[in-house]
């Protein structure tokens, strides 16, 4: 029989009430592909973050497992070196971006809660890749218009995740769309909002995902009409929505 401890231990490796888990056909499903490829092979310190987080009242937010491993690899085989965050939380998909790029790699993350990502810090300052993140508190929108006012930060990033509010998300892309580089990518998060975005009208939706649900629906339109980006929309954690800049 399983003792307190490894009961405990199972449950912190079991994914919990997250948006995600109405993507695939089952938890099972799930819990296979976290138990098979992505905990036996998630470095230490993600780990370490990842169960902090679940700590949190507000755990329901963090990046999944599978997620920060598709993230690290992704940024690894674009080589990406110039990077953005919007949205960090305690850092576990930052913690991930910052482990994939080089040593004099970048990451401006903004956030407009640092006490969170101060939970996540002294995890990511042991993994030695603290001094590749330029954290930034305040309200995206506002640090976004200060780059885009300098012509030098045009077309200079290599990947952009935006992971923070989603009724913000066109307004980000108005502006992200000239500091990518061609050929560069942005990652949307979320864009299958918890499943919701094929809910009849009047399924019973908790409050937030009723709210932002048209928010989500209104970017997955702009962003399938935009002939400045090729898109490709992927059922990893809650849907990411990636966007290569082409012109
Ligand atoms: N990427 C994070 C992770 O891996 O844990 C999760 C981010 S969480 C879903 C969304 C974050 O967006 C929250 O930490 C919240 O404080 C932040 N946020 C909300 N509105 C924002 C805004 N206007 N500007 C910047 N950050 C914002
Ligand atoms: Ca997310």
């Amino acid at each position: 029989m399983a003792t307190n401890g490894a009961d405990q231990q199972n449950q912190a490796g079991r994914h919990q009430e997250v948006g995600h888990k109405s993507l695939l056909q089952s938890d099972a499903l799930y819990q296979y592909i976290l138990e098979t490829s992505v905990y036996p092979r998630e470095p230490e310190s993600m780990k370490e973050l990842r169960e902090v987080t679940a700590k949190h009242p507000w755990n329901i937010m963090t990046t999944s497992a599978d997620e920060g491993q598709f993230l690290n690899m992704l940024l690894k085989l674009i080589n990406a070196k110039n990077t953005m965050e919007i949205g960090v939380f305690t850092g576990y998909s930052l913690l991930a971006t910052a482990l994939a790029i080089p040593d004099d790699g970048k990451i401006l993350a903004m956030d407009i809660n640092r006490e969170n990502y101060d939970l996540g810090r002294p995890i990511i300052e042991k993994a030695g890749v603290a001094h590749k993140i330029d954290f930034r508190e305040g309200p995206a929108l506002q640090l976004l218009d200060q780059l885009v006012e300098d012509e030098k930060n045009h077309g200079s990033y290599d990947f952009i995740f935006v992971d923070a509010d989603k009724d913000n998300y066109i307004n980000y892309h108005k502006r992200l769309i000239d500091l990518v580089k061609v050929g560069g990518l942005i990652g949307y998060d979320n864009t299958l909002w918890n499943g919701s975005v094929v809910a009849p009208p009047d399924a019973p939706l908790r409050k937030y995902v009723r709210y932002y649900r048209d928010f989500v629906l209104e970017l997955n339109k702009a962003l399938a009409a935009d002939p400045r980006i090729e898109i490709c929309m992927l059922p990893v954690g809650d849907g990411i929505t990636l966007c290569r800049r082409i012109k």
